[in-house]
């Protein structure tokens, strides 16, 4: 790997599908650095299944808002929503550009899927791997750019601050456990959500909410850190780490719960946090570890047309979707809070700004519309790429040295990140 260097005009932390996104807009003659933690290839991006939401047409305005808005909780940003539909159909067709393949009918025209909140179909997909056809496009077109270096195993451990001005990131290599500056003229926190700070989740276990970590150490506004989804259907396993997800558009496709007794309970269509919630009173009334998701009245050519990783991943694990109910429980899935954000993606320290799940815009209020976090993940990363380039990449005066002594203690750091979020969002669950 290229040797990293001590300036770049731009540093990205996490190689998801918001840091990608804003590295594809950089211009070419400024030199990006993007951090990963893990290989470039492992994030949530990659993991999601349902799709992306589109404003399908006019018609759709209105509906498509007000399932974002209910879902929400109405806590959610009206502008913001408004902003990110309206640029929905133009980043659709900026990924077609990229040469991702969402899934067309036979006369080439694009087929919907719906999940619970929607009120019609506008999910766009691809199988149930729409997560990674879409990010793999964008870290290839990222990896052809050669103004853009991809470090894997590296950290960002903090931010390098003074007068609440950001100039750049502590990092560390993960296998040496160097710690080292990089100084930048901006700085982006992509680095995902809060998956592995749960027991459950169907997150990357490595996804730790480090952004916020540095944000609250460093007083960057944070908001709704107590804002966690649940999503209802994982695969009930009794093995320990990364929950594997069932996607709700299969309950979208005509799938169904049912109870011990093989009865349905609630309507599996309603928003994931009432449906989650339906789950574990039945499981509470049941006295059981899970509930059963009945996948038969999808058929056979929908189950492996729409649904094969599924299909496969059950089978692995002994259940023939085809013929049985799956075990499901509800796992933490999304972080709807984070990194307080502007419409351009500036945070509240300058030259700082966040994107995609690590990020609060506003978009997604109490409780995220299924389908809606790759796109404004996307819509945000753009903006703030955009908004660097109004501003100029110009430097405004010298970058305080950081003490590295200070970062010795890795194991201490991260756990009082940890500590800084759990104290954040049990405080604002109080406050609420
Ligand atoms: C199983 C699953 C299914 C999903 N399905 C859908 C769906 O169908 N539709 C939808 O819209 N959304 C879906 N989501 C949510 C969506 O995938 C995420 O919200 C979105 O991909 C977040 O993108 P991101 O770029 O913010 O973060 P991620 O894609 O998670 O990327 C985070 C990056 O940050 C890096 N990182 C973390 N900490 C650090 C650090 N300290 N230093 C350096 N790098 C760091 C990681 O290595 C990674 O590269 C799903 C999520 C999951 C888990």
């Amino acid at each position: 790997m290229e040797k990293i260097k001590e300036r770049y005009d731009v540093l990205i932390a996490g190689t998801g599908v918001a840091g990608l996104a804003c590295a594809l807009h950089l211009p070419s003659d400024r030199r990006v650095l993007m951090l990963t933690k893990a290989a470039a290839d492992e994030s949530d991006s990659f993991l999601a299944q349902g799709g992306i939401c589109v404003l399908r047409s006019p018609d759709d305005y209105q509906k498509y808002f007000e399932d974002t808005m209910r879902a929400g909780h109405y806590e959610n940003d009206p502008a913001a929503v408004e902003l990110m539909i309206r640029s929905s159909p133009a980043m659709i067709e900026e990924l077609v550009g990229y040469g991702v393949r969402f899934a067309r009918d036979e006369s080439g025209m694009f087929r919907y899927t719906r999940e619970g909140g929607h009120s019609v179909p506008r999910i766009l997909f691809h199988g149930d791997v729409t997560g990674k056809e879409i990010t793999s496009h964008l870290l290839a077109a990222v990896r052809a750019l050669p103004n853009v270096q991809i470090a894997e195993g590296y950290e960002l451990l903090d931010v390098i601050a003074a007068d609440n001005v950001c100039f750049g990131g502590v990092v560390r290599e993960n296998e040496s456990g160097d710690v080292f500056p990089v100084y930048a003229a901006y700085s982006l926190l992509a680095t995902g959500g809060v998956g592995g700070l749960w027991e459950n989740s169907t997150n990357y276990r490595h996804l730790t909410g480090d952004a916020l970590g540095i944000a609250l150490k460093n007083g960057v506004r944070v908001e709704h850190i107590d804002y966690v989804q649940i999503h209802p259907t994982a695969f009930y396993s009794e093995r320990h780490g990364r929950r594997f997800l069932i996607s709700e558009s299969v309950r979208g496709e005509g799938a169904v719960l049912l109870d011990k007794n093989g009865s349905r309970f609630c309507n599996e269509l309603l928003p994931r946090d009432i449906v989650t919630s339906s789950i574990r009173l039945q499981m509470q009334k049941d006295g059981t570890e899970h509930v059963w998701l009945d996948m038969r009245p999808l058929g056979e050519r929908t189950v492996k047309e729409h649904f094969p990783t599924i299909y496969r991943h059950c089978l692995d694990e002994g259940y023939d979707v085809l013929k049985d109910p799956v075990p499901v429980v509800p796992a933490q899935h999304y972080f709807m809070g984070g990194v307080k954000v502007d419409a351009d993606g500036r945070t509240s320290m300058r030259r700082l700004y966040a994107a995609g799940e690590t990020a609060c815009n506003g978009v997604h209020g109490k409780n995220r519309l299924a389908s809606n976090s790759l796109l404004e993940s996307l819509i945000w990363a753009e903006r703030a790429a955009a908004d660097m380039c109004v501003r100029g990449f110009d430097e405004e005066r010298s970058a305080p040295r950081p003490d590295l002594a200070a970062y010795a203690g890795y194991a201490e750091i991260k756990e009082n990140y940890a500590k800084a979020i759990r104290e954040e969002a049990e405080r604002e669950a109080y406050c609420d």
